[in-house]
C-alpha cells in the first residue's frame, strides 16, 4: 500500500489535471477526447480518466458530434449545459436581476428575472430569493451554486462588502452568505468589476489574455485588473478603486463621502446628472440615450466634460498597469461608436505613448449577468485544485 503522502500527491495531481481539462473545454468549446489530448498536453489515458471523473462530478456532459468524423465517431465533451444549473444574481442601484444557466454560462432573456431594487436589505434578499425560487421551480438540472455580483468594495478576508458608495444598504453585508442560508446552496460574492473581467475572459474578447483591465463606468467607476492570469487583489481584495481618486478637490460629494472623486465625473451616472441639470428635471440613462440621439447639440458641454474625465481614467489605468487590452463597460459613451471615438482621441493626449502602443481599448460586450455567472462557475471549476502555469 502507498504511504499516505503519496496518496495525497496523486489526488492533488489528478485534480490539477481535471482542472486543466476544464479550462481547455471552457476555452475551446465542445471537444473530443482526442482534441483535448492535443490541446492539454496530457496523455490520452490521463485525459480519458479525467473526463470520466468530470462526468461523474456532473461538471461536463457528452454529446454526439453534428457531423461524425470518418471511422469511429468520437463523442464531444462540453461544460454541463443541460445537466447542471447555476444562478447569477446582479445587485445594482436601480434594478436587480437573477439569471439561470448551465456551466456553459449562456445567459438568455427567457431565464432572466428583473425587479426594481428594494429600499431595504431584507426586501432585497426577499426579492432575490423569490426570483431564484421562481427560476428553479421551472424545473431543470440540479443547482450547483449562486454567483452574486455586487457594487462597492469587497473585503475578501472578512468576506463582506465594506462600503457600497452607490447602494449603502449593502454596507457591512454579505448577501451571498445570507442567500446561501435561505436557499440552502453554496453562493459566492463577486465584486462586479471582477465579475466583468472573468466574463470577458471566459466569453468575450479577452479569451486567452493574461494581462488586461476592465473599467466599469456605468453607475460607479470600478476597475478590475487581470495580471498574469490572476485578478489583482491587494491585501484584502479591495485594489483598483481608481474611481475614488480626487480630481476636483472641492467638487460635488461622492457616495464614498469625499468630494470630487473621478467617479462623479467620468461615468454614465455623471453624464446623466449633468444632462438632468441642463434639462431641469431628473432623467435616467435610457432618457439620456434618447436625448443624445435627438438633440446632440444641446449637450455638447456635458458630453465633453465626461469624455475628458473618462479619458483621464483610461489613461491612468494604462499608465499604471500596462495592460494588453482595456475594456470599457458603459452605455452613454462606450455604447456609442462616435462618442467612444472621441474618448479614444482624448486618451491619446493623456497616455504615455509607449504604454498606449501596447494596448487596445474597446467597449466590452460582457454583462454583469455574465459576470455573476462567471464568478460561480470559476468557484465550481477552480476552487478545488491549484493551477500550474
Ligand atoms: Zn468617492
Amino acid at each position: 500500500m502507498n504511504p499516505p503522502e503519496n496518496r495525497i500527491e496523486s489526488t492533488l495531481l489528478r485534480r490539477i489535471n481535471e482542472r486543466r481539462l476544464l479550462e481547455a473545454i471552457q476555452q475551446h468549446g465542445p471537444s473530443s477526447r482526442a482534441a483535448l489530448t492535443r490541446v492539454s498536453g496530457l496523455t490520452a489515458p490521463t485525459v480519458s480518466k479525467a473526463v470520466d471523473a468530470l462526468l461523474k462530478r456532473g461538471l461536463v456532459e457528452e454529446l454526439d458530434p453534428v457531423t461524425p468524423a470518418l471511422g469511429r465517431p468520437g463523442r464531444l465533451v462540453r461544460m454541463a449545459a443541460e445537466t447542471a444549473t447555476v444562478l447569477g444574481v446582479v445587485i445594482d442601484a436601480k434594478v436587480c436581476c437573477v439569471v439561470a444557466t448551465g456551466l456553459d454560462g449562456r445567459v438568455t432573456e427567457e431565464r432572466t428575472r428583473r425587479f426594481e431594487s428594494p429600499g431595504d436589505y431584507e426586501g432585497l434578499l426577499d426579492g432575490i430569493a423569490g426570483a431564484c425560487r421562481g427560476l428553479l421551480g421551472e424545473g431543470g438540472a440540479p443547482l450547483l451554486g449562486i454567483g452574486v455580483s455586487v457594487p462597492g468594495l469587497v473585503n475578501e478576508r472578512l468576506q463582506e462588502i465594506v462600503v457600497s458608495p452607490n447602494l449603502h444598504l449593502l454596507d457591512k453585508r454579505n448577501p451571498a452568505r445570507d442567500l446561501s442560508g435561505r436557499l440552502g446552496c453554496s453562493a459566492v460574492l463577486v465584486q462586479e468589476t471582477d465579475g466583468l473581467c472573468l466574463a470577458e475572459r471566459l466569453y468575450g474578447d479577452a479569451r486567452g489574455l493574461a494581462d488586461f483591465a476592465m473599467l466599469d463606468v456605468s453607475a460607479g467607476l470600478g476597475l478590475g485588473v487581470m495580471s498574469g492570469g490572476d485578478l489583482l487583489k491587494g491585501h484584502s481584495g479591495m485594489a483598483g478603486e481608481v474611481g475614488h481618486i480626487t480630481v476636483v478637490p472641492d467638487g460635488i460629494r461622492c457616495g464614498c463621502g469625499n468630494r470630487g472623486c473621478l467617479e462623479t465625473l467620468a461615468t454614465d451616472a455623471a453624464l446623466t446628472r449633468l444632462c438632468s441639470e441642463r434639462e431641469g428635471r431628473q432623467l435616467d440613462v435610457a432618457e439620456v440615450v434618447g436625448l443624445l440621439a435627438d438633440r446632440p447639440d444641446a449637450f455638447v458641454a456635458e458630453v465633453e466634460t465626461v469624455t475628458t474625465y473618462l479619458a483621464v481614467a483610461i489613461a491612468a489605468v494604462i499608465n499604471i498597469f500596462n495592460p494588453t487590452a482595456l475594456f470599457v463597460h458603459g452605455t452613454l459613451l462606450a455604447g456609442s461608436p462616435e462618442r467612444f471615438a472621441r474618448v479614444l482621441e482624448a486618451v491619446r493626449q493623456r497616455t504615455l505613448t509607449a504604454s498606449l502602443a501596447d494596448c487596445t481599448i474597446r467597449a466590452t460586450r460582457s454583462s454583469k449577468r455574465q459576470g455573476a455567472v462567471a464568478g460561480i462557475i470559476r468557484q465550481i471549476t477552480q476552487g478545488w485544485a491549484p493551477t500550474i502555469r
